[in-house]
C-alpha cells in the first residue's frame, strides 16, 4: 500500500510531500519531497493506553447525587452493581462499540486493562479466558490494535481482606490466573500486532509476593493503577509507611515496561523519582475529572524528563482531542498560566508527539513515530473542515486539540488496516445495532 501526504509529522519534524510504503502492516519506506495525490496531513495515531471498555455502557448513569457526598467510592459501588448484569456477549458488544469510537477519535490501538474475568459471584467460565476472548474478538472485528492486559486482583484492600460482592468477578487464584493468561495468549494468536502484558490492579488489590513476580509473567508491558485517590494514599501510607509512588520506586523494578496509571497523587520528590525510572505516566484526564481525582503535576513531570500517554479509562467520553485538551487546561486552571506544556513546540504538537511515543512505549507496540519498521498506525485529518481551514504544521495540531470538533479524523489505519474511512469506522452500523440492543436489555434489568 502506498500513501501520500502533502504534509506529515515525522520524527525530525514536519515534512512536505511525503510518500509512505506500507508492507504487512509496517512502514517499509518513507520518502519526502515526492509530489503526488492523496491526503493533506498524515500523523502517527496515538495509542489509547488505558481503557476498561465495559464501562462505556455506564456513561451518564452515575452523574446524580447519592446519599451524602458523591465520590469515587460511590461511583465504584454503582459500577459493581452494573457489572453484576454483564454477560460475555454483553462485554463483547460493548467493547466492540467502544473500539469503533476509539478509532474514529484517532486512536490507533488500545491497552485494555481487563479485570472482568469471571461469572457473577466468582468461579470460572468453562474457558477461564472467556472474557479475554471477547475482548480479542472485539479488536479483531474492529481492526483496532490491542495490547491486552489481564488484571491480577487478589484482595479487597492493602490489609489483605478477602474479596466481596462485585469484586468476586475480578479475583483469581495464582493457578486460575496462569490459565487465564495462557488462554489470553491463545486468543491473541491470530493477531500479528497484538501484545500481551499483565496488570496488577493496584497496590491495594495485589499482594506483595505477587508484585515481586509480575515483571516475569510475560515479556510485555506491566500496568498498575498507582495513586488515583487520596484515600488510597492514606491506606498505603498506613500499611507500608510510604506513599504509593514512593513505595513503588523503592520496591518495584520499574523501567520502560511499566505504566503507572493515574500518577495523580505525588509529591515533587515522587514526581522526579518516578520520571527517572523510565516508567510511563498513564493519564486519563476526562475520567480523572469525572471522578474528582485531582490534577497531575505535568510541569514537574516534563522537567524531570518523564514520558506520558493518555487513555480513555472509564470511556465516559471517548475523545483523543479532549483528553489532550483537558490535560493542558487542568494545568492552566491550577497554575493560572497558559501554554503550560509547550516547549519549543506548540502545546498541541508537544501533547501529540509525547502522547504518541509514550503511549506506544506503554503498549509495548512499535508505533508512535512515522519511520521504517514501525507498525503503520496512522491517521489523516479532515483538513477541508472550517475548524482547520488554511492551517499548517503545529497550528494544525493546536486547532485540532483546542478548537476542533469530533469527526476531524478522516482516515485511520491500525497496523495498515484502513478501518476509518471518510470519518466513519467501516463496521460502524452493525456494531452500533448490537450495542443498542445490549443497552436496551441492560437498562431494563437495572
Ligand atoms: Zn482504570
Amino acid at each position: 500500500m502506498i500513501l501520500h501526504a502533502a504534509q506529515a509529522l515525522l520524527p525530525e519534524g514536519w515534512a512536505k510531500d511525503v510518500r509512505l510504503r506500507v508492507e504487512k502492516g509496517r512502514i517499509a519506506e518513507v520518502t519526502t519531497g515526492v509530489p503526488g495525490q492523496g491526503h493533506d496531513v498524515i500523523l502517527p495515531a496515538p495509542v489509547n493506553l488505558h481503557s476498561h471498555t465495559f464501562q462505556r455502557a455506564m456513561g451518564g448513569l452515575t452523574e446524580a447525587r447519592t446519599a451524602g457526598q458523591d465520590s469515587f467510592w460511590t461511583w465504584r459501588a454503582l459500577m459493581y452493581r452494573f457489572l453484576d448484569r454483564l454477560s460475555p456477549e454483553d462485554v463483547q458488544a460493548i467493547a466492540t462499540q467502544a473500539m469503533v469510537e476509539m478509532a474514529e477519535a484517532g486512536f490507533g490501538a488500545v491497552c485494555e486493562f481487563h479485570y472482568l474475568h469471571h461469572p457473577v459471584g466468582g468461579g470460572t467460565y468453562a474457558d477461564p479466558a472467556e472474557m479475554s476472548g471477547r475482548v480479542a474478538a472485539a479488536a479483531q472485528e474492529t481492526g483496532l490494535g490491542l495490547t491486552h492486559l489481564p488484571v491480577i486482583y487478589e484482595q479487597g484492600g492493602v490489609d489483605g481482606r478477602v474479596l466481596a460482592g462485585g469484586q468476586l468477578r475480578f479475583g483469581s487464584s495464582p493457578d486460575v490466573y496462569n490459565q487465564l493468561l495462557d488462554g489470553a495468549g491463545r486468543a491473541l494468536s491470530g493477531m500479528p500486532d497484538a501484545v500481551l502484558g499483565v496488570a496488577p490492579h493496584s497496590l491495594r488489590a495485589v499482594s506483595r509476593g505477587t508484585l515481586d513476580r509480575v515483571g516475569g509473567m510475560t515479556g510485555g508491558p506491566v500496568h498498575i493503577h498507582i495513586a488515583e485517590q487520596v484515600a488510597e494514599v492514606t491506606e498505603v501510607l498506613a500499611a507500608w509507611r510510604a506513599r504509593p509512588v514512593e513505595w513503588a520506586v523503592a520496591n518495584l523494578p520499574l523501567d520502560a515496561r511499566w505504566c503507572m496509571i493515574h500518577a495523580t497523587q505525588m509529591t515533587p520528590a515522587e514526581v522526579a523519582a518516578l520520571a527517572r525510572t523510565g516508567a510511563v505516566a498513564g493519564l486519563c484526564p476526562i475520567t480523572e475529572a469525572n471522578l474528582g481525582d485531582g490534577v497531575f503535576d505535568a510541569p514537574g513531570w516534563l522537567a524531570a524528563g518523564g514520558a506520558f500517554g493518555v487513555g480513555t479509562d472509564s470511556n465516559v467520553r471517548i475523545s483523543l482531542a479532549e483528553e489532550l485538551r483537558l490535560l493542558e487546561y487542568s494545568q492552566r486552571l491550577a497554575l493560572k498560566a497558559r501554554a503550560v506544556m509547550a516547549d519549543t513546540r506548540s502545546t498541541g504538537r508537544l501533547l501529540w508527539e509525547e502522547a504518541a511515543t509514550g503511549g506506544a512505549r506503554a503498549a509495548g507496540r512499535g508505533t508512535g513515530r512515522i519511520e521504517v519498521g514501525q507498525w503503520a498506525d496512522l491517521l489523516a485529518l479532515e483538513t477541508g473542515d472550517l475548524r482547520l481551514e488554511g492551517l499548517r504544521g503545529d497550528q494544525l495540531l493546536d486547532a485540532f486539540t483546542f478548537a476542533g470538533r469530533d469527526g476531524l479524523v478522516a482516515d485511520l489505519w491500525s497496523a495498515g488496516r484502513h478501518i476509518v474511512q471518510g470519518g466513519r469506522h467501516i463496521a460502524r452500523e452493525g456494531v452500533a445495532a448490537r450495542f443498542r440492543a445490549t443497552m436496551h436489555r441492560l437498562r431494563a434489568a437495572l
